[in-house]
């Protein structure tokens, strides 16, 4: 079977950055399942499993557009420490919940001088171009539930 939308797509993956540097990889865990066609995997991702068999290998660089968007400069800023539910152990790297005039987002905080806190709302993965190397391993029917909900219910189990 090949991925189409309605199908239900398990594949094993590495992410490495433009340096070589591995961000992310499924190695020694389960694959990673999703329903294609729903965008619950970035778009250049998806694109490219589009018409691929369990068993295909394959490698695809995906830029900021297919992956986590371009940086946005004003999703910088500078906030007092006392915006914070722990304002005595804050430190850079740290990632928080917080609310934007799009919605909410995770924002990291970059860096801090006294009670200034400089936290960005970008993805950490905005403006990077991503290369990702991809096994698939199984390609199914999505059940009639799973394409109604949007989503894969693992196992059978459907716990929400
Ligand atoms: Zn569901």
């Amino acid at each position: 079977m090949k991925v189409a939308d309605g199908t239900v797509v398990s594949f094993h993956y590495k992410l490495t950055d433009m340096e070589g540097e591995t961000l992310d990889s499924s190695e020694g865990e389960e694959p990673l399942t999703y329903l294609h066609g729903h965008e619950n995997i970035i778009s250049g991702l998806e694109g490219a499993l589009e018409g691929r068999e369990a068993g295909d290998k394959f490698q695809v660089e995906v830029g900021p557009e297919g992956g986590y968007g371009e940086r946005d400069d004003d999703l910088v800023e500078t906030v007092d420490r006392s915006n914070f539910e722990v304002p005595g152990r804050l430190e850079p790297g740290m990632q928080f919940r917080a609310q934007f005039a799009g919605g909410e987002r995770i924002v990291t905080v970059q860096d801090i001088e006294g009670d200034d806190v400089t936290v960005d709302g970008n993805h950490p993965l905005a403006g990077q171009t991503l290369l990702f190397e991809v096994e698939v391993t199984e390609v199914r029917e999505a059940t009639a539930e799973e394409i109604s909900h949007g989503h894969v219910h693992a196992h059978g189990d459907h716990g929400h």
